[in-house]
């Protein structure tokens, strides 16, 4: 077969972008990927079956799903016009760059954070400025963002964070919206999972340089839906509304997740024993010698292990317990980052670390 180098031809700034590896193994226990791994309740299913079965395929989804945004704005207490829906979450950080980055502008962020953030910037030609968290305890430097923050188009902050589990302190959101002039996402896909009152939606109204992005892909089990969304102010979402692929949120994932946005308060047993479980685990993982766990505020432990790529590797061979590594990634030496799965998932996992680690120090 004659052979073609595409990475010539392609545009630079997309030159050399690999796939994405979500680093999956079939195992028995996946708790690699902060899915909500709690069966969803048998009302929310039911619903759910019921509008997937009314929904006829033949037509074209409702490009900006108007149902939806008025379910989501109802919850949240804003309007339609301050609600964009998007395939994942993913599509709508995708945009943001698309439509506020490109050459000449940049992003600030604040690592070790989610990766695509930079991705993307990336690929939309946008400057990706890094304020590195403290290596002590991953804390903020908020002077040092917000100097940064002084020259940039974006800023994006996670809240709770991934992989490291802490909120960013509304303080220094209110700093970064007072002194400087850029956009500031806030991304609060774990927000379900952290004390009532920490979420800053509330504040968009009086912000309109501040972004909410969220997800049904955590708390609300639907991670294979592809659905979330941002609350913004309606300018912000006028520009996204007019540069979106027209029909990415299909009519099945539309139906499905206004179904369970109106039932979305017979998922609140089911993050309560998450966050319950999330506590259990973090004191039980403390008690393996020499382990590091910090305090989440999600439905994931950040954990520091001696040989913690070998142990993730046994555990996944072993045992069939899948975790995340990030061990390879820069400020995370030794970092394993474990999903919070049902009470028997944590006990397999908890089981097998016991031993392994009992036996990596024999
Ligand atoms: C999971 C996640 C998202 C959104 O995921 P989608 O499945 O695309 O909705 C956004 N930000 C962070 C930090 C995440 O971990």
């Amino acid at each position: 077969m004659p052979s073609l180098n595409a990475n010539e031809r392609v545009r630079p700034a997309l030159a050399g972008f690999e796939p994405y590896d979500p680093a999956f193994s079939p195992c028995e226990v996946n708790l690699s990927a902060n899915e909500n791994t709690h069966p969803l309740p048998e009302s929310v299913r039911e619903a759910i079956a019921r509008s997937l079965v009314a929904t006829p395929l033949n037509r074209y989804p409702d490009p900006l799903a108007n149902e939806l945004r008025d379910e989501l704005a109802d919850w949240h207490g804003v309007k339609r016009e301050n609600v964009m829906v998007g395939n994942g979450g993913d599509e709508l950080l995708f945009n943001l760059l698309f439509s506020f980055g490109g050459p000449g502008r940049s992003l600030v962020v604040a690592p070790p954070c989610f990766e695509e953030y930079k991705n993307f910037a990336k690929m939309c030609e946008t400057e990706v400025v890094e304020v590195w968290r403290r290596e002590s305890d991953y804390s903020l430097d908020a002077d040092a963002l917000i100097e940064a923050g002084r020259h940039a188009t974006l800023i994006m902050l996670t809240s709770p964070n991934n992989p490291t589990g802490d909120l960013v302190d509304p303080e220094l959101v209110r700093r970064l919206l007072d002194q400087t002039d850029a956009l500031v996402l806030l991304d609060e896909a774990y927000v379900e999972f952290a004390e009532e009152g920490a979420s800053l939606v509330s504040w968009v109204h009086d912000n309109p340089r501040l972004m909410i992005l969220r997800t049904l892909s955590k708390a609300f089990a639907l991670a294979g839906l592809r659905c979330g969304y941002l609350i913004a102010d309606p300018a912000v979402i006028d520009v996204l509304a007019a540069i979106r692929q027209i029909y990415s949120e299909d009519v099945l994932a539309q139906a499905a997740a206004t179904a369970a946005v109106r039932m979305r308060s017979e998922l609140v047993p089911v993050v309560n024993d998450i966050v319950l479980e999330r506590e259990r685990l973090a004191r039980e993982l403390l008690t393996l010698s020499s382990a590091t766990v910090w305090p989440s505020h999600a439905n994931f432990l950040l954990m520091r292990l001696p040989h913690a790529a070998r142990i993730r590797a046994r555990l996944r061979d072993e045992y069939s317990v899948l975790v995340r590594d990030f061990s390879y990634a820069p400020g995370l030496a030794d970092c394993l980052r474990i999903s919070v799965g049902t009470r028997e998932e944590n006990d397999a996992l908890l089981t097998a670390l016991h031993a392994l680690v009992e036996g990596e120090d024999a």
